[in-house]
């Protein structure tokens, strides 16, 4: 196991020496793609440039500039100002707000300066350990390899690390290269990919590098873990609707009870309506019966005369 691990440290130097000579003679002075001035604009260019490609930030950095060009100046503008400058990059709302915090904390902590330093870089808002080796190396000279997706992903495709994060690749670049090449090879790589991988898909037999370095990639394993935890993410969601959907049950439950009493109260008042005939016939017997014992009107004045005369005259005959 020692020997094969060796033989394969062994390879992958003998790779990262052979991609070194040919990145060296394809782009032997690579110029910094995002336009800046100083430190102090190199650090808002590369913070611009998240989610946004660097042709879409060159864009917008020189009005920004203009109205910012030192931390102090960026300090004073409102969020609201910020934004609408760069609201053409991704991300340009959450930018806005740490530009104006970052300035404000330069102001505060650093006399309007840019640190030195990857800690007090990396403790700015908006501001990661590949912007922090950015600033490092290309505003200081200070030896850093920034590793961002794109040579994450050439770096595993060439074999010269295993994908499994961003934080081993690094390691790993700067394990096969050396120190003083680590600044040039991240601009190198950068180049490479840009002109070199289709977004399309992989020709690797038409490549320089990829022609006899290329190796399958494997699955990156916070990818594999992600989907793990997806998969365990969607059991628990799974069953956190089974146990939502209990209560669903219990309100059917409900509904029936609810209908039930529904049922029985029409139940109730159809008994009540024949109850109501009932008392209408009740009713309309009493009337009846009042109407049969009704005393009969008395006879009064003319029509009492009337009868005695009748009675007389059957008397007579
Ligand atoms: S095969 Fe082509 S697309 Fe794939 S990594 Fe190599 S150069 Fe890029």
């Amino acid at each position: 196991m020692r020997l094969a691990a060796k033989a394969d440290k062994g390879d992958r130097a003998d790779k990262a020496a052979r991609i070194h000579a040919i990145l060296d003679r394809l782009y032997p002075r690579p110029p910094i793609p995002l336009q800046h001035e100083n430190p102090f604009t190199l650090l808002v260019a590369v913070a611009l440039s998240a989610q946004t490609t660097d042709a879409r930030v060159n864009l917008v950095t020189p009005a920004l500039f203009e109205r910012a060009p030192d931390a102090a100046a960026m300090a004073a503008l409102e969020v609201g100002e910020i934004l609408d400058l760069i609201k053409t990059c991704g991300l340009a709302p959450a930018k806005s707000k740490n530009l104006k915090r970052m300035a404000q904390l330069l102001v505060e902590r650093h006399g309007g300066d840019v640190p030195k330093s990857f800690a007090d870089l990396e403790a700015l808002p908006g501001v990661g350990h590949k912007t922090a080796s950015v600033v490092m190396s290309q505003a200081f000279g200070v030896p850093a390899f920034p590793v961002d997706t794109h040579i994450h992903r050439l770096a595993a495709r060439w074999g010269l690390s295993d994908g499994h994060s961003v934080e081993r690749t690094e390691r790993d670049l700067k394990a096969l290269f050396p120190e003083d090449a680590w600044n040039r090879l991240h601009l190198q790589i950068i180049y490479f990919g840009r002109e070199h991988c289709p977004a399309r898909g992989h020709e690797p037999g038409s490549c320089p590098i990829c022609s006899w370095a290329f190796v399958a990639e494997p699955a990156p394993a916070k990818a594999r873990k992600s989907g793990a935890k997806k998969k365990s993410g969607a059991k628990k969601k799974s069953a956190k609707t089974a146990a939502k959907k209990k209560p669903a049950k219990k309100k059917s439950a409900k509904k029936k009870t609810a209908a039930k009493k529904k049922t029985t109260a029409k139940k109730k008042s159809a008994k009540k309506k024949p109850a109501a005939k009932k008392t209408a016939a009740k009713k309309k017997s009493t009337t009846k019966k009042s109407a049969a014992k009704k005393p009969e009107p008395k006879m009064v004045g003319a029509a009492k005369k009337t009868a005695k005369k009748a009675s007389a005259k059957q008397t007579a005959a």
